[in-house]
C-alpha cells in the first residue's frame, strides 16, 4: 500500500471573461495558480442566461500545447483551419493538438437554458510543440467508464482501474470525471513525481484534513496514492494528473513556447497565414 497524496493547497478561481465575451471561472491560469505543469489553464463555463455566452469563442490562433473541452451540459461546435469540424454535446469531449498552429472556433449551438463545461489547455514538451494538428471528437458514449454502487467514473484520458480512457495524448497526463455518492471513497494510483489537481463541481470532496468546495481547486503533493471522500451531500469533481515536462514556458495569449524568441516566430508565421 502507498502512502495518501497530501492535498497541499486549496484555491479559489477567478471570475472573468473571455472569448467574445464569455462569463467564467478561470481556475487555472490566474494570479494565485499560474501553472501547475503541465496545465496551463482550466476555465468552468456555467451559464443559464444566454447573454453569458452566446458570442462563444470565435476564430482565433493555438501553437504549442493542446485545448481539451469538455462538456457537461449543453452543445459547442468546433471548427479549425485543418478542415476538423464537430459538435460535442453534454459529456462529450474534444481534445485538440495545436501543435504547429491552427485557428479554430468554439461556439455554442444554442441560444437558450444551461451551458456548462470546462477548457483545460494542456502543455506540451519543446519536442511536440512543433507536430501536425490533431484533433479528436469524443461523443458522451465514447467515453470509459467505470461504475460502481458508489462511484461514477468518466474517464477522458488515462487510466482506470484496468480501464483505459477515450483520448490520445501525447504526454502523459490523466483527465477524469467523478461522480460520488455521500461520503463515498475514491482512489486512485498516480505515478510517483506526477502533479495532481482536482476541481470540485459540486459538493464537496475532503482530502486528509483538507477540504475542497465546490468551485475550488485542490493541489497535491507529488507522491502517493489519490484518496478522496465525498462529503455528507453527492459531490463531483474533475481529476487532472500529468507528468511535469520541466521545461520554461513562454507564453503569449494563445501561443505557449520554450522561449519569447519562439513566440515571436508564432505571431509572425501567423500573421504570414503560415497557420493550418
Ligand atoms: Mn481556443
Amino acid at each position: 500500500m502507498s502512502e495518501i497524496r497530501n492535498c497541499i493547497g486549496v484555491v479559489n478561481g477567478m471570475p472573468t471573461s473571455d472569448g467574445a465575451g464569455v462569463s467564467l471561472l478561470r481556475v487555472v491560469g490566474t494570479p494565485q495558480i499560474d501553472y501547475l505543469d503541465p496545465f496551463l489553464m482550466l476555465d468552468e463555463f456555467k451559464n443559464d442566461d444566454p447573454g453569458a455566452y452566446v458570442a462563444g469563442f470565435p476564430e482565433h490562433p493555438h501553437r504549442g500545447f493542446e485545448t481539451v473541452s469538455y462538456m457537461k451540459q449543453g452543445a459547442m461546435k468546433h471548427r479549425d483551419s485543418a478542415g476538423n469540424e464537430g459538435i460535442i454535446h453534454d459529456g462529450g469531449v474534444q481534445w485538440m493538438t495545436a501543435g504547429s498552429g491552427i485557428i479554430h472556433s468554439e461556439m455554442p449551438q444554442q441560444t437558450e437554458g444551461l451551458l456548462w463545461g470546462y477548457q483545460l489547455w494542456v502543455n506540451l514538451p519543446a519536442k511536440h510543440k512543433m507536430t501536425a494538428p490533431r484533433y479528436q471528437d469524443i461523443q458522451k458514449d465514447g467515453i470509459p467508464e467505470v461504475i460502481t454502487d458508489e462511484l461514477h467514473v468518466r474517464i477522458m484520458a488515462g487510466h482506470y482501474q484496468g480501464t483505459d480512457g477515450a483520448s490520445q495524448t501525447l504526454w502523459p497526463v490523466e483527465y477524469m470525471d467523478v461522480m460520488a455518492k455521500p461520503g463515498a471513497v475514491f482512489t486512485h494510483d498516480i505515478p510517483e513525481g506526477h502533479n495532481v489537481m482536482v476541481f470540485v463541481y459540486e459538493g464537496e470532496m475532503h482530502a486528509g484534513d483538507k477540504v475542497i468546495a465546490a468551485h475550488q481547486l485542490g493541489v497535491f503533493a507529488q507522491s502517493g496514492a489519490l484518496e478522496l471522500r465525498a462529503g455528507s451531500e453527492k459531490a463531483g469533481c474533475l481529476i487532472m494528473a500529468g507528468k511535469p515536462i520541466g521545461e520554461p514556458v513562454a507564453k503569449m495569449g494563445p501561443f505557449v513556447m520554450n522561449t519569447d524568441a519562439e513566440i515571436r516566430q508564432a505571431v509572425q508565421d501567423y500573421r504570414a497565414g503560415k497557420f493550418a
